[in-house]
């Protein structure tokens, strides 16, 4: 196969379209989240501060290249996330902090959040974001936990070696794999997303409805 030196896989226009578009031309960055287009003076003109960023680079040398890919694979939409131009630049700059799996979670929550702006315009989209950038792997543990047990609202913190018995249907987050959880837990009280229900030496906490909707926002079809 012939391979042109320098070629790039670029976006075709209708990837950077709906790469815009399922995100509500919002910056996917969680801690960014800004909107990336707006009218000009000209009421024929837009602008647009919005980048179709690769995840994995267009071209070898560039940020997270890789060379398992196919061109059509690389410029597809599965391989793009939605930035603003300076979030772009930050992502590009330091590929070994903003890794593949990083820039994967905040397209999929930047996703869900437009999605419940669509369904729920008064959700709070700024508090939502700042949770998916304190603590991506615990959301997503969540997510899979709500969307297994929709009806399941109460759950405790343990170790993993902790004995605990209960009869009452409950969902278990582990120390052991979030040594930070009690901390979690404020942010996420502080918000009113869950509520302190701890009534002996284990702690317990039951998700208000409003978080529940956001953690089922997510279609389960989605990687
Ligand atoms: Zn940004």
């Amino acid at each position: 196969m012939l391979v042109s030196r320098g070629a790039r896989d670029e976006f075709p226009e209708p990837v950077k379209r709906i790469l815009a578009s399922r995100v509500g031309f919002r910056c996917s960055r969680p801690a960014c989240g800004r909107d990336t287009s707006g009218p000009q003076e000209d009421s024929q003109l837009s602008i647009n501060i919005g980048v179709a960023a690769h995840i994995t680079a267009a071209a070898p040398g560039g940020a997270r290249f890789d060379e398992s890919l196919s061109p059509e694979q690389r410029s597809s939409p599965e391989n793009g996330i939605w930035l603003c131009q300076s979030c772009a630049k930050l992502v590009d700059n330091d590929e070994s902090r903003y890794t593949v799996e990083r820039l994967r979670q905040w397209r999929r929550a930047s996703e869900d959040l437009a999605r419940l702006r669509l369904e729920d315009p008064d959700s709070p989209d700024a508090a939502f974001r700042e949770l998916e950038e304190l603590m991506p792997a615990l959301l997503e543990e969540m997510r899979a936990d709500i969307q297994a047990n929709p009806t399941y609202r109460e759950f405790i913190l343990k170790k993993k070696a902790w004995v605990y018995n209960s009869d009452k249907p409950h969902l278990e987050y582990y120390y052991d794999d979030h040594p930070d959880l009690d901390q979690l837990m404020i942010v996420l009280a502080n918000h009113g997303f869950v509520q302190d229900i701890t009534y002996n030496n284990t702690s317990r906490f039951v998700f208000r409805e409003e978080f529940v909707r956001y953690l089922r926002s997510r279609t389960a079809a989605q990687p």
